[in-house]
C-alpha cells in the first residue's frame, strides 16, 4: 500500500496524520490478519505503550479497526473494510486457527441463523468465530 493511500485512509476517517498512525495502519494492511496490542508493542518498540494504545483506540473509534473478541482475554483487532467515522457495519466471520493461533477476518457474508431467544431478549448483532486450521497451515 502506498504512502499516499495510507494518508488518504487516515483522512477519510478524520484522523490526523502521525508517524505512529501511518506505521500501524501500514502494518495491519501488510499482515492481513488480526493483530493484538502485544503484536504492535513487539513490532514498534520506538513508540511507547500509551502512543500505541491511543492509536489503536482512535482507529477503533473512527472505523478503521474493529475489536475481535478473543478467548484468552487479549483482544485482537482486524481492519475494517468500509466502516466510517459514524459507525461500524460488518457481518463477516472470524476464523481462528487452532494450529498457529492466528485470527483472520473472513470476508464472506454470514447468514445469521434464526435463533429462538428467550422472551424479552433482543439480538442486535452476533459475533461468529470459527475455529479450525487456516490456509497457511493447511498448505504446509
Ligand atoms: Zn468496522
Ligand atoms: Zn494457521
Ligand atoms: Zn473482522
Amino acid at each position: 500500500m502506498k504512502y499516499s493511500e495510507l494518508k488518504q485512509s487516515l483522512k477519510n476517517h478524520k484522523l490526523r496524520i502521525t508517524d505512529c498512525r501511518m506505521d500501524v495502519l501500514a502494518y495491519f494492511k501488510e499482515m492481513q490478519r488480526a493483530l493484538s496490542f502485544k503484536d504492535l508493542e513487539d513490532k514498534f518498540q520506538e513508540y511507547d505503550r500509551v502512543t500505541l494504545y491511543r492509536t489503536l483506540h482512535s482507529f477503533e473509534e473512527n472505523g478503521l479497526l474493529h475489536k475481535i473478541p478473543g478467548d484468552s482475554g487479549s483482544a485482537v483487532y482486524g481492519l475494517c473494510n468500509d466502516c466510517d467515522v459514524e459507525s461500524h457495519h460488518h457481518n463477516h466471520m472470524h476464523f481462528k486457527c487452532t494450529s498457529c493461533g492466528t485470527t483472520e477476518c473472513i470476508d464472506v457474508p454470514v447468514e445469521i441463523p434464526a435463533l429462538s431467544l428467550p422472551k424479552n431478549y433482543k439480538m442486535t448483532d452476533m459475533d461468529v468465530i470459527v475455529n479450525g486450521v487456516c490456509n497457511t497451515c493447511n498448505s504446509n
